[in-house]
């Protein structure tokens, strides 16, 4: 599961158990990306922090791990790279899937590589609520593309980085929107702040 991770919140959370449930999976890897390819924001926040508020949001779950990766490989990230990589450290018998948002999924065609990266992995589209998901079904049947996509519906999440962020700077609450860990530490390295 890629993201920016500026914080790891319940939605990423709760995602990666209803993928790994429904679909099986041994584990799952939430993978903070170092320098996004495609993040316009400019102030993100250093990769070290939020692979940190990842340790602590996924320590008490034994089929969660995190990798430094993507935070530890310098230039531009991008995903086909980062699944070789898994590939090639796992073997080939390992069956690799990509955790995203289900919108995000639509972004995936434009990617750098897509191709590759539809070689690589089966794509598991978590759906917010209000999500068609019949829709998205047929518009990938029509669309004819490569890419497997399956679908997990993730239940009462509107929780998004980019809301807690706001809270930050707005002095508000964001207890019970992520694992009080990452809470803590948030206001232990003031992050979010300033504008962002
Ligand atoms: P931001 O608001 O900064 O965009 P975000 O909350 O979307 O952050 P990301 O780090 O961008 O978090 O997300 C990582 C992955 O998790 C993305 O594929 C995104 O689509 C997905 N995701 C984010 N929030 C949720 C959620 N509440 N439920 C399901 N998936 C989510
Ligand atoms: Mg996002």
């Amino acid at each position: 599961m890629g993201g920016t991770f500026d914080p790891i919140h319940f939605g990423h959370l709760v995602t990666a158990e209803e993928a790994l449930v429904q679909f099986n999976l041994d584990r799952v890897v939430f993978m903070p990306t170092g320098n996004p390819a495609l993040k316009v924001r400019e102030d993100v926040t250093l990769a070290e922090d939020r692979y940190l508020m990842s340790v602590l949001a996924t320590a008490s779950n034994p089929d969660f791990d995190v990798s430094r990766m993507e935070v530890d490989r310098p230039g531009l990230t991008y995903t086909v790279d980062t699944l070789r990589a898994l590939r090639d450290s796992r073997g080939t018998s390992t069956q690799l899937f990509f955790i995203t948002g289900a919108d995000a999924v639509w972004e995936i065609v434009t990617w750098h590589d897509a191709e590759k990266v539809a070689d690589l992995a089966t794509f598991i589209g978590a759906t917010r609520p209000g999500y068609d998901l019949d829709a998205a079904r047929r518009a990938h049947e029509d669309a004819e593309t490569r890419f497997r996509i399956e679908y997990v519906e993730v239940p009462a999440l509107a929780i998004s980085s980019t809301d807690i962020r706001q809270r930050m700077r707005a002095g508000r609450s964001i207890r019970y929107l992520t694992p009080e860990p990452v809470v803590t530490h948030i206001e232990k390295r003031g992050l979010y702040r300033e504008v962002g």
